[in-house]
């Protein structure tokens, strides 16, 4: 293999200069270990003994982000302040931790070869063979370089995505293999999540498959420092002592992760197994005494134990799929901790509320919530919904698509505007109460280009959104082409809607509710990004405090 042009001499420099310190994680023998989980829990332990933290993901797919894919692929698309469209789990970050997560946090396989096609085209390297190493794999360690100056954190932590094996991943992984060398020793740790499945015809749990991953790792040049182990039952010393010495790790560094009641629960899990102080010994990092005392007291104990039970539906059409609302049922959970009560979510598809009506389905619920979307498919059962909602008087909050919902039906059902619509499943509607706005119209790559991020809206006193936020200026992110077309404003206004939230500079209608309702509420943004489990979002909290109301 030909080295054409390496330097390592520079990022060794730059190491020192930005004086990070970088966490790896990696995850063996299958998917869906819950690398992001474990990623943003040990980024808790380390915030709570004093640490300034970085979060980022490396996610080996070639889309440069995963704003087009479809939610069944690839989730929820998690929107960051700066307006991202980025993985989900970065929205485990935010939640665990206070690390600033922004559009350098997901580096992905498109975004690296993107952006060095584009200098070679240039004529940047002219006279040099590009190649994986060393361009590709300098470019992935600038851009994980690029974090550390940006948050000015001691502490980088890098998940990276996909299972150790896989061709796609390899460049990343190379990458984090260089990074000891460059750092060195004490400067970098690598932490490993494997699987430890129980056979239950044995009656045993196995190791092998765990021997066999780190096996493939240290193929690669990395050792593991640290290993996370997902069981479904203990791990005796025995296995233990087993694993340490099949891996190579030391067997305190082996850390049993059994399936939590709560996520919220997985940092105590691995403090009190010690993880933080093992890593924090190995990279030489001076630590305070631990502090996760209001953690546990205001977030665990309350998911763990609480007061009152609520119903809530989410009527949605990816609903099948565990990840494609991630940030909202997450931000309902919080909504329960402020309220004391768990929130049992009825995930109901918004397409069978249209073939079988809304009583049946939703009688259940005290509090009904619908999610953002894309797409005419299962927009007639969230409008019957919405209309359920409002004359039978139940909570409701609506998100993004639907608040546009809630808009037609409102125009369609109280404003007698027949065949009200968004241009976006009518072009040709009659009533085009949600439309473009011209600058979208000029729109021609859908990569990226919706209104993104987070934009200021002014709350008007004396209104529900108001009593929920208690200020008359507030952020929230956004992900939406489609807009409030203000040509309708004055007559749904008329008819008893009240536009609670505007985008100032544009006047643009951000919220909307109705007055004469227990709570009725709809948002153009997207608040459950900004939900955190000891924060709950406010107009989440207000949400389950009402339907706590409708069901007492
Ligand atoms: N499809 C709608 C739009 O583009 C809503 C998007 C969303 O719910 N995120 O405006």
């Amino acid at each position: 293999m030909a080295f054409r042009g390496r330097s390592i001499g520079s990022k060794r420099l730059l190491c020192i200069y930005t004086m990070a310190k970088y966490i790896f994680i990696t995850g063996g023998v299958i998917s869906s270990l819950g690398k992001g989980i474990t990623s943003a829990s040990i980024g808790k332990i380390l915030e709570s003994r004093g640490l300034k933290v970085a979060l980022m993901k490396l996610d080996p797919y070639i889309n440069v982000d995963p704003g087009t894919m479809n939610p069944y692929q690839h989730g929820e698309v998690y929107v960051t302040e700066d307006g991202a469209e980025t993985d989900l789990d970065l929205g485990h970050y935010e939640r665990f931790t206070n690390a600033r997560i922004t559009r350098f946090s997901n580096v992905t396989t498109g975004q690296v070869y993107n952006a060095v096609i584009s200098r070679e085209r240039r004529g940047d390297y002219l006279g040099k063979t590009i190649q994986v190493i060393p361009h590709i794999t300098n470019e992935i360690k600038e851009r994980i370089k690029k974090v550390a100056s940006v948050s000015g954190a001691q502490i980088v932590l890098v998940e990276v995505g996909g299972t150790v094996g896989d061709i796609e991943s390899l460049p990343f992984l190379e990458a984090a293999r260089q990074f000891r060398m460059d750092c060195g020793q004490e400067n970098v740790f690598y932490v490993h999540v494997t699987l430890i499945p129980f056979i239950k015809v044995a009656g045993e749990i196995k190791t092998k498959p765990t021997q066999h991953s780190v096996g493939t790792l240290r193929e690669i040049g990395i050792q593991p420092d640290a290993l996370i182990c997902r069981t479904e039952k203990p791990l005796s010393a025995d296995i233990r002592a087993k694993i340490a010495l099949f891996c190579s790790i030391k067997e305190e560094a082996v850390i049993e992760a059994r399936d939590a009641e709560s996520i919220y629960e997985v940092p105590l899990v691995y403090k009190n197994q010690g993880l933080d102080r093992i890593i924090l010994r190995h990279l030489n990092l001076k630590f305070k005494s631990y502090d996760l005392a209001s953690w546990r007291k205001n977030v665990v104990d309350k998911v763990v134990n609480p007061r009152y039970k609520v119903n809530i539906a989410v009527v949605g059409k990816y609903i099948e799929l565990q990840d494609a609302y991630k940030s909202i049922y997450e931000a309902l959970v919080h909504a329960g901790i402020a309220n004391d009560a768990k929130v049992i979510i009825d995930k109901v598809d918004s397409e069978d509320v249209e073939k079988e009506g809304p009583d049946k389905l939703l009688r259940n619920a005290s509090g009904i919530l619908v999610p953002g979307g894309f797409g005419y498919r299962g927009i007639e059962g969230k409008i019957r919904a919405i209309n359920y909602a409002r004359t039978s008087r139940i909570p409701f909050l609506g998100l993004c698509l639907g608040m546009q919902c809630a808009t037609i039906e409102f125009a369609r059902n109280v404003c007698s505007l027949k065949g009200a619509n968004s241009t976006e499943f009518n072009k040709r509607t009659l009533h085009p109460v949600i439309s473009l706005l011209e600058e979208q119209r000029q729109v021609k790559n859908l990569g990226g280009t919706m209104r993104l991020g987070s934009y200021i809206c002014r709350i008007k006193k004396k209104t529900r959104a108001f009593a929920a936020y208690k200020k008359s200026m507030i952020w929230e992110r956004h992900r939406h082409r489609y807009e409030f077309n203000n040509k309708y404003r004055k007559l749904l206004e008329k008819k008893g809607m009240v536009f609670s939230g505007i985008y100032p500079k544009q006047n643009l209608v951000e919220i909307i509710e109705l007055k004469e309702h227990p709570y009725f509420i709809a948002v153009q943004f997207h608040p459950e990004f900004k939900s955190k489990p000891d924060r709950a979002h406010p107009l989440f909290r207000e949400f389950i405090r009402n339907a706590l109301k409708i069901k007492k």
